[in-house]
């Protein structure tokens, strides 16, 4: 493809040049044929002259023939000399060489005749005067009365004079007009002006002149140059345009390289940018949209040419951020610098995200302040996560809270005991008081009062441990057995990593929705899962294995944890479920205890079973219920 406008022009030049070359050989031909007609011309007029000076002296020779008078003769030789320039001499001879006229033109030295007297008219060779002038000589015999030979007459013509008057201006203007001899030797020349053009004619003037030619040679036409130089023209031109083309290819390329670059540049951006987890958007200093990347498209639930261009409030803030959005907008500006926050987004199909910005400002090429550049990241199950580790941490210190009831019983067991041993000794001391004869009422009343105040003390410390405890009533309601587990094994994964510990946890499928108090039993979970990493974490690596499993069995979802651990003793089995029973220097033994209470209010039950080699197997029943 490259090649075909050069194709074209090379083509174009070609033509040009044939069609050029054409006509200028057309006009050469031209030339050629109006150069022979011309130099057919000359000769013609030439020789139709010295024809005419033959003929002229013939007549008067005839004319005098006879006559006894030269003067006549003479009269009219001298007359034809006069009116004719290049006759520049005549001799009269008679029979003995005897001059008996002579007319000479000044500067003219005639050679003498000194052959023998020829029958009829002669014309000489053409020769050089002895003033270096080139002439031929014409002789014709003269006969008197008889007819017998009288005389002779010598007749010089200068050839030089002859080309001047018998060669018209329109010829020598065209061409350099020659004399030239057989072997093209220069005779005598009309114009000083030498033609240098390779085409010539030469026509041969014999007769009457023998071995004179006559050549025309062409001054160079005007027209030829100015086809040579329309032909330079054309190459020159096409050479041009050549070369503009090949400029032209050149930068073609290039850009098209550019273009190439630029795209796989935009492609592989592109690619960067939709492969891109966190949203990116960018926004003017007015809030207008300028950029945004798919991932941001998928965090609002909107396309790209949906986003762009517009300006606050967005549709993506819920109405309770929009004042927010609008002021720390106008503060951004105030004061440009990077800054991250939290903001909530509310996705197109109406889900309300929790997002954490990232805003830095957006600085053109001249470092102008023109906008901010935003990344945002989904954080709503982070958060979600962070919510329900904040209320395990709260059920947690429920349980905590529970677990030092333990203590607590043994204290108030401690603290009832004072109360009832006081009201125990003021009633005996009361009694005794009315069996004396004389009752001392104020002791009476004493004892009575001492009484009732330990009476107080002790239903008011009764009370308190009853708030204390029943600080939370179970709400039971279908729950997914699965959700439970997996918050229960999200909550211990960090631990399990730490202890290295695997876990094989077969996730309840299809999906079983039990009726439950969802933090309780995951209490329950933790607590278990906690007894079993207990039991494991100090074993050799292979051994520190737990399983979580579940199962169906007549209504109840059975859920099963099972560890490789130490194992419990034969006599601890049947005290397991026993407040304050503990193997461990830090237990307080009512973990198992507290396990049991919740899966009992769930109307469950919760068993040890013993295995045959080492480790321990818990499992509880939930009721099952319908979604
Ligand atoms: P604590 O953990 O405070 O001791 P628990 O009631 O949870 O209280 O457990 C009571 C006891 O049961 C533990 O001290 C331990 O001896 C035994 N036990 C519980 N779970 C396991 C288990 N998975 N493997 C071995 N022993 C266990």
């Amino acid at each position: 493809m490259m090649y075909l406008p050069i194709l074209a022009i090379v083509m174009i030049v070609l033509l040009i040049s044939i069609f050029i070359f054409v006509v200028r050989q057309e006009r050469l031909e031209e030339q050629k044929y109006k150069l022979i007609e011309d130099t057919l011309w000359v000769e013609q007029n030439l020789s139709f002259h010295l024809k005419l000076h033959e003929t002229n002296l013939e007549r008067i020779l005839l004319d005098s023939q006879g006559m006894e008078s030269q003067s006549l003769i003479m009269t009219r030789l001298q007359h034809l000399k006069t009116i004719h320039n290049e006759v520049a001499a005549i001799t009269w001879y008679d029979t003995k060489q005897n001059v008996l006229a002579h007319f000479s033109s000044v500067g003219v030295q005639q050679k003498p005749w000194t052959l023998a007297i020829p029958a009829t008219r002669v014309w000489g060779l053409a020769y050089t005067t002895e003033e270096g002038q080139a002439a031929v000589d014409l002789v014709l015999p003269t006969l008197d009365a008889n007819n017998e030979i009288s005389g002779l007459l010598q007749v010089t013509i200068l050839l030089g004079e002859l080309l001047l008057n018998h060669v018209p201006w329109w010829i020598v203007e065209s061409y350099e007009v020659v004399l030239v001899g057989l072997d093209n030797e220069e005779i005598v020349r009309r114009s000083q002006n030498v033609a240098l053009n390779p085409l010539s004619h030469t026509m041969s003037l014999d007769p009457p002149l023998h071995g004179v030619n006559v050549r025309l040679t062409p001054y160079s036409s005007p027209f030829l140059p100015l086809l040579n130089s329309l032909i330079m023209a054309v190459i020159g031109l096409a050479a041009l345009a050549i070369i503009n083309l090949m400029v032209q290819f050149y930068y073609a390329r290039k850009r098209q390289q550019a273009e190439q670059a630029l795209l796989s540049e935009k492609a592989f951006r592109s690619a960067m940018e939709n492969s891109m987890t966190t949203g990116m958007r960018a926004r003017d200093l007015q809030g207008k949209i300028l950029y945004v990347n798919s991932a941001f498209c998928r965090l609002v639930g909107r396309k790209k040419e949906e986003i762009i261009g517009l300006t606050p409030p967005m549709p993506w803030w819920p109405s309770e951020v929009v004042s927010e959005a609008q002021e720390r907008h106008y503060l951004q500006n105030q004061m440009p610098r990077a800054q991250s926050f939290e903001t909530r987004f509310q996705h197109s199909s109406g889900k309300i995200l929790d997002v954490q910005v990232h805003e830095a400002p957006l600085i053109d090429t001249e470092g102008k302040h023109v906008g901010w550049m935003g990344s945002m990241i989904d954080i709503s199950s982070r958060k979600e996560q962070e919510e329900h580790a904040d209320r395990q941490v709260q059920a947690l210190q429920q349980t905590a809270h529970l677990m030092t009831l333990g203590e607590m019983t043994t204290t108030l067991a401690h603290e009832l005991n004072q109360p009832l041993s006081v009201i125990a000794s003021y009633a005996a001391g009361c009694f005794n008081a009315l069996s004396d004869p004389v009752v001392d009422k104020d002791t009476l009343r004493y004892g009575i009062e001492q009484i009732a105040l330990q009476n107080k003390r002790a239903g008011e410390i009764i009370r308190r441990t009853h708030d204390f405890v029943r600080k939370r009533e179970p709400v039971l309601r279908p729950e997914s057995l699965r959700g439970i587990l997996d918050s229960c094994t999200e909550i211990m994964r960090k631990d399990f990593l730490k202890h290295r510990v695997a876990l094989n946890y077969q996730k309840p499928f299809p999906e079983i929705q039990v009726l439950a108090d969802k933090i309780m039993i995951e209490q329950v979970v933790l607590n278990l899962l906690n007894n079993a990493l207990e039991a494991v974490r100090y074993l050799p690596l292979q051994q520190r294995n737990i399983q979580l499993t579940t199962q169906i069995q007549e209504g109840y979802a059975l859920v099963i944890v099972r560890d490789t651990g130490v194992g419990v003793d034969e006599e601890l089995v049947p005290l397991l479920f026993q407040p304050f029973t503990t193997t461990k220097s830090q237990g307080m033994g009512i973990g198992l205890n507290i396990c049991r209470s919740i899966i009992e209010l769930h109307r469950g039950t919760i068993w040890f079973e013993a295995i045959e080699k080492t480790g321990a197997c818990f499992v509880f029943s939930v009721p099952i219920t319908e979604a």
